[in-house]
């Protein structure tokens, strides 16, 4: 080459080769052409990568119809152009027999895998640049679970091949692991009731609950190994590994947050059984719409209860006054106004029990008016209503503080006047008499009575007493009327 290179420029030193130059120049560049082309080919020879693939992780990586998917196949697309390869994705029904191939070289990487000591043994790995949480699902009866120590006695699925079942066991040697084929045969293993919990990656674990609508899962806890997804390739490989390694600090963070965002922008699936949620939806707007209810009903009642009160009042008041004019009645004789007999007696027992303790002196008079019946036949009944009551004014008229005056019957009236002795008790009937005579009665009758008067003695009971009073008016209506008469 060198010679060749000492020959070109020689030849433009020198004029008298001017014609061979163009020729010269034109092999020169026919030259290099053959050496890029050359180097080209050798190339493409090396580029395309045999690529292993999970083709059931979503949204890691699946292959769907044929395609690639998932995260890997977006970092997949950036290797395109950050290295000089170029991938041929080899299609297995299984991770497990991805691995297979791997470990016989049928395939020379993969994209995304946590690396573990037993994949060392057959694979080289590059810096991760993927990384995830892995949770622990469970059906939501089950309390939160902080880290694998929480599994305690329960049932702890791992999918067969991935890196978890090589670690848990390590780390946490009393856990009772049943191996499942894949992470969709665990999760509905949890969701029958055949394992109690499985551990996966939080984004894969949440898409798949998500698309079987496992609705009595929900991500239940984590654990403290995280995913921290290499590139794993075949020993035969390794030296892929820089340039590799190199391809993803290349990778800009705007790159991965893009890719993250887009696979992992579902939200975590907790609890899909919305039925619990439209159970407490319905409960809590049942419970205002009865306290709305309630509340509209107790104003309403209270409003009600408020005017019932009010009439409660009105009736109780009319109630009152009727009772007071009942009492007023039963006490008083409706006629003349003064006290009925049956209150007279009443108050009548009282009194003689209390002057009996005093020793006191009282007198009840017997009044009788004269030849009533005449009146009546001659004015009528009304009329000699009209001398009652007014008999009944000079009568109470002529009462002191605590005398009391009662319509015995008939035109018959009575009266106690306690603290009487008998001249003031014989007195008091003159005043009567002498009052009824200055009296101008209804068409100036006169009206004139006959009076019995008796004391209270010691033995006295009413009747007696009465009787007494009642003998003394006899003998004043048998002297001829218009009289006192005392009986004592
Ligand atoms: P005496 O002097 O013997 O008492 O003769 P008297 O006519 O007064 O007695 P008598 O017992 O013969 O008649 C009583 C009359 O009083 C008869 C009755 O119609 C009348 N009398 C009783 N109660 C009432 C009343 O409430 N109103 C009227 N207007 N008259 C009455
Ligand atoms: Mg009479
Ligand atoms: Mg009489």
């Amino acid at each position: 080459m060198m010679i060749f290179f000492e020959v070109l420029l020689h030849r433009k030193k020198h004029p008298r080769y001017r014609r061979s130059n163009l020729l010269s120049g034109c092999l020169f560049v026919i030259f290099i052409l053959l050496i890029i082309s050359s180097q080209t080919s050798a190339q493409t020879k090396k580029q395309t990568l045999e690529l292993c693939v999970d083709p059931d992780w979503m949204p890691f990586e699946a292959v769907i119809n044929g395609r690639h998917t998932g995260i890997a196949s977006d970092y997949l697309a950036l290797f395109t152009q950050l290295t000089p390869y170029s991938f041929n994705v080899k299609t297995s029904d299984t991770w497990q027999q991805s691995i297979e191939n791997l470990m016989q070289g049928e395939c020379d990487l993969t994209l995304l895998l946590n690396r573990s000591v037993e994949r060392e043994t057959y694979l080289s790995f590059s810096i991760p640049y993927f990384f995830g949480p892995n949770v622990l699902v469970s059906k939501t009866d089950i309390p939160f679970m902080q880290d694998v120590n929480a599994v305690g006695n329960m049932t702890l699925g791992i999918v067969s091949g991935y890196r978890l079942l090589e670690e848990i066991p390590k780390y946490y040697p009393n856990v009772n692991i049943v191996v499942v084929d894949s992470e969709e045969d665990g999760l509905r293993a949890v969701d029958e009731g055949r394992l109690d919990v499985f551990v996966g990656s939080l984004y894969s674990i949440n898409l798949t609950i998500e698309q079987l609508e496992l609705t009595s899962l929900r991500v239940n806890g984590w654990i403290s190994i995280q995913d921290k997804l290499r590139i794993g390739f075949t020993k035969a490989n390794e030296d892929l590994v820089p340039i590799f390694n190199q391809a993803i600090d290349e990778i800009t963070a705007a790159q991965h947050n893009e890719i993250l965002s887009k696979w992992s922008n579902v939200q975590v699936v907790e609890n899909k059984n919305y039925t619990l949620f439209y159970i407490i939806l319905g409960s809590s707007v049942s419970i205002f719409i009865v306290f709305l209810w309630r509340h509209m009903l107790s104003l309403k009642v209270l409003h009600a209860l408020s005017s019932k009160n009010e009439e409660l009042n009105n009736i109780k008041q009319e109630l009152e006054a009727a009772n007071k004019d009942l009492e007023y009645l039963s006490f008083h004789d409706n006629l003349t106004t003064l006290y009925n007999r049956h209150y007279f007696l009443t108050n009548l027992k009282s009194h003689l029990a209390q002057v009996h303790r005093q020793h006191g002196e009282s007198a009840l008079l017997m009044i009788d008016l004269d030849y009533f019946k005449k009146i009546n036949d001659q004015y009528g009944h009304g009329f000699g209503d009209t001398i009652l009551r007014q008999f009944a004014e000079v009568l109470s008229a002529s009462l002191r503080a605590g005398d009391v005056a009662a319509r015995w019957g008939g035109e018959e009236f009575i009266v106690l006047l306690p603290e009487s002795d008998k001249d003031a008790s014989v007195s008091f009937a003159k005043r009567l008499i002498s009052g009824l005579g200055e009296y101008r009665f209804e068409q100036d009758i006169v009206v004139t009575i006959s009076v019995g008067i008796t004391q209270l003695t010691q033995q006295d009971v009413v009747d007696s007493w009465i009787e007494r009073a009642d003998s003394a008016l006899y003998q004043a209506k048998r002297k001829g009327r218009n009289r006192i008469e005392t009986a004592y």
